[in-house]
């Protein structure tokens, strides 16, 4: 715990002052450039992988990156927190993002290790549609590449999951809001982005041959760069 004090002194002492004018605008404003949804695990860091100043990017986090479909007892706090990103702060960019070696996601494999946890248990259910997927599609690979693919598949499956949600699906169908399922290698520092077909994952480039949606985000982040110069 000392050394997590530590932190928040040099935080007061060294950080907080020289970014003094962001935190003031803050303090009465938040307007997120993205909703970004992701895996509790410690290993992941959004604002350090994406560059994100605090006021960026409205996070939720879970075990899983999990959305719970329409309709789940269980949904909660996250769905609530999804409603608040879409409806009152007007976010129209919501990055999924699983992440390589996922505890969740081992659980969902092997049910034995959660066992003697019911809450996580029931909880990682809800990826239970992307481990039939991955035993249908990939019945033979080792277990290595079954945990890579229940990742990717585990994305899938929480877009989808996104998209049983009214407020959401009408955004997407009226061309209002774009979903992008991210996996985040913690080795590489690599994503590898869904495709528009929604299931093949490629590498994310920000070379001239990025696809159009990754064109167009960094058409809006380059937009909002230059909003964030001048404040
Ligand atoms: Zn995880």
């Amino acid at each position: 715990m000392i050394d997590i004090l530590t932190g928040l002194k040099r935080f007061q002492s060294d950080v907080y002052p020289s970014h003094r004018e962001l935190f003031a605008h803050l303090a009465e404003n938040q307007q997120p450039r993205a909703l970004f949804i992701t895996c509790s695990d410690s290993r992941v860091v959004p604002n350090l992988i994406l560059q994100a100043e605090p006021g960026d990017l409205f996070l939720i986090r879970n075990a899983g990156n999990i959305v719970p479909p329409l309709g789940s007892a269980d949904g909660g706090g996250t769905v609530a927190s999804i409603e608040y990103a879409v409806e009152a702060l007007g976010i129209t960019d919501v990055i999924l993002c699983g992440h390589t070696n996922c505890g969740a996601m081992k659980g969902i494999l092997h049910p034995e290790k959660v066992a003697s946890m019911p809450n996580v248990a029931a909880w990682v259910q809800h990826a239970a549609p992307a481990r039939r997927e991955v035993e249908r599609l990939f019945p033979d690979v080792d277990e290595h590449e079954r945990m890579e693919r229940m990742v990717e598949q585990n994305v899938i499956q929480q877009v989808k999951n996104l998209l049983t949600h009214p407020f959401i699906r009408s955004r997407v169908e009226g061309a209002r809001m774009e979903i992008y399922g991210w996996v985040y290698d913690i080795r590489s520092g690599l994503v590898r982005g869904m495709d528009d077909s929604g299931k093949e994952f490629s590498e994310i480039h920000f070379e001239s041959h990025g696809s159009p949606d990754e064109k167009r985000m960094l058409r809006e982040l380059e937009k909002d760069e230059e909003f964030w110069e001048r404040i």
